[in-house]
Formats: C-alpha cells, sequence, structure tokens
C-alpha cells in the first residue's frame, strides 16, 4: 500500500491529491476508533453480571447513519487502491478508475432503527451491553450519549444549541478537517477544474452571488458557523462522493421536523443565532422528545 501511496503521490494531480486526503480521512477514523475504545462504557455481554437496565447495542441497527452514502462512495475508492495494480497507477485514466468506478457495496441492515432509539430512551440510568467492541457499538454508543446530552439541556432553546453544536463539530471535523475542498492559492478543486459551479475565481462557495462573503473571516473560517454552507457540497464534490445528507445524520432524524431540517440545510449565509431563532419559532408545535 505505502508503495502504491507514493505512486498516486507522484502523478501530483487534483484528482490523486483527493485519492491521499480520502485515505488519510480513513486511516485518522481508524485511530479514532482506537481512542474511542480506550473511553467506552460499554460492558462487553460475556462480563455483565448484575441484573441493571440495559441498552443493547447489538439489537439496534445503524447501518445508515454509519455507514452513509459518502462513506460506501469513499470506502469504494479505498477498495479500488487496494485492488489496482501498482503498474496501472501511471496509465492514463487510473484516477477516473479509482474515483468514479468503484464497487459500491451495500450493508445489510437488522434491529430497531438507531434513532427511534433516540427517541424514546429509557428514564432510568442504563448501561451500554454488546458482543463487541467495534466501530459499530462504539457509533451507536455515540450516538445514544449525544441524544442524552441534548435531552439533559431544560429547555427547547438549549437543545437545539446543543444539536447544533454537535453536528457543527462533526462536519468541522468529518469535511473540513479532511481537506476534500483542497483550497491552493484561495481556489478550491471545483474552481480549479473549471467546473460551471462555481463560476467565481477564488474563495470557493464563500464567494456569495456577486462577492466574498463578509462572514468569511481572513483565515478562510466561516465567523458565523452557517449550518447550510457547512452541510452543502458542491455538484463537482459530490460526484466524487462527498456530501452529507441531512437523513442520514442521526441526531437531525431524531429531534428535528423536516420543515426545521430543510431550513437548517437550505439557508445559507445565515448566523447560528439566525437559525437557532429559526428552529425555536419552529417548535412552537413540536415537542422536542421526551421531557426531562
Ligand atoms: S464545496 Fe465549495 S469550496 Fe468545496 S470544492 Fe465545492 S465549490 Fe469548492
Ligand atoms: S456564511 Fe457561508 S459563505 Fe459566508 S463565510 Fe460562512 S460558510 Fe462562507
Amino acid at each position: 500500500m505505502e508503495e502504491k501511496l507514493e505512486l498516486i503521490k507522484s502523478l501530483n494531480t487534483d484528482d490523486s491529491s483527493f485519492i491521499l486526503n480520502v485515505y488519510e480521512a480513513f486511516e485518522k477514523n481508524k485511530k479514532l476508533i482506537q481512542e474511542k475504545k480506550k473511553n467506552t462504557k460499554i460492558i462487553l455481554r460475556k462480563n455483565l453480571k448484575e441484573d441493571v437496565p440495559i441498552i443493547d447495542l447489538d439489537k439496534i441497527d445503524a447501518s445508515k447513519y454509519l455507514y452513509t452514502t459518502m462513506r460506501k462512495r469513499l470506502e469504494a475508492i479505498m477498495n479500488q487502491v487496494k485492488k489496482l495494480d501498482k503498474e496501472e497507477i501511471t496509465k492514463e485514466g487510473y484516477t477516473t478508475k479509482v474515483i468514479y468506478e468503484g464497487e459500491i457495496k451495500e450493508v445489510n441492515q437488522s434491529g430497531t432503527d438507531l434513532v427511534e432509539i433516540m427517541k424514546k430512551l429509557p428514564k432510568q440510568k442504563a448501561v451500554f451491553v454488546a458482543d463487541k467492541i467495534n466501530e459499530e457499538s462504539l457509533f451507536k454508543e455515540e450516538q445514544i450519549n449525544y441524544a442524552l446530552e441534548v435531552l439533559k439541556e431544560k429547555n427547547i432553546e438549549g437543545r437545539y444549541k446543543k444539536i447544533y453544536d454537535i453536528v457543527y463539530e462533526y462536519l468541522m471535523r468529518d469535511f473540513i478537517s479532511n481537506n476534500y475542498c483542497d483550497f491552493k492559492n484561495d481556489r478550491c478543486i471545483a474552481q480549479r477544474n473549471k467546473q460551471k459551479y462555481p463560476k467565481q475565481k477564488k474563495d470557493g462557495c464563500c464567494f456569495n452571488g456577486i462577492t466574498r462573503c463578509v462572514k468569511l473571516k481572513k483565515n478562510g473560517e466561516c465567523s458565523v458557523r452557517c449550518m447550510a454552507c457547512r452541510i452543502f457540497s458542491c455538484p463537482y464534490l459530490t460526484k466524487m462522493g462527498v456530501g452529507y445528507w441531512a437523513y442520514e445524520i442521526p441526531l437531525f432524524q431524531a429531534f428535528l421536523t423536516g420543515r426545521q431540517k430543510s431550513y437548517m440545510v437550505a439557508r445559507f449565509f445565515k448566523t447560528e443565532e439566525t437559525i437557532l431563532k429559526k428552529l425555536n419559532s419552529y417548535a412552537k408545535h413540536h415537542k422536542i422528545s421526551r421531557e426531562q
């Protein structure tokens, strides 16, 4: 693999850096799983001694939230890299084969949908139990803990703020820090490849219609934490496999109405305060799951 990666690097194209970024993202995820293993509170079934209330993670199905459309597309890219001979790497069309022609594997689903569990968490304290501590069980534990964090907030405003913070931070880690937009001299990968979108020459999609968005800081960060901008990926990146969908984010599915989700993902260039205000105003007719 190391040799293949060196060869891909030597191609020095936008596509080859994209493949390397995808590889790095998977490596980073492996490390994260090791970290989560150290901090998990999951009890292996064989070690469960007391008769205590449990949340049985093996009976929960989280496949559509863990193996998202994007995850399956990027996994297909990694499988192509592993599968293709290193002699093929320098041949024309290698990156196209890797990025666009990998086989997308479907994942079997069984059990109660994770979101249904998050909506109806038991009031009493329960321990997490599973046969194995692996990426799946750790993911379920993490998402249920997020739901508990949300429900700990006493009022609806606090709960929406918590959801916003958790999802925004996740997108910063998974989308922004993995460098899929790959800015070079203020131009993103889509702009360098002369796609119809975005039409402007610099600053990626932070070029707001006719000018650079005033909310963009000099260091390239968004000063207002706009969720729609953060979750958006352009047609160029989506075609390569990078894309986030509200219905694949468990916290959104468990606690937001369709109207709230639509607002979150479609209102660009808004401040976090504006978005949260709107969520709260839509919430008049919607209670956020269990009252504490
Ligand atoms: S999502 Fe925006 S910044 Fe990223 S590559 Fe696409 S147009 Fe560029
Ligand atoms: S609001 Fe959107 S366009 Fe403006 S800086 Fe933030 S992310 Fe960029």
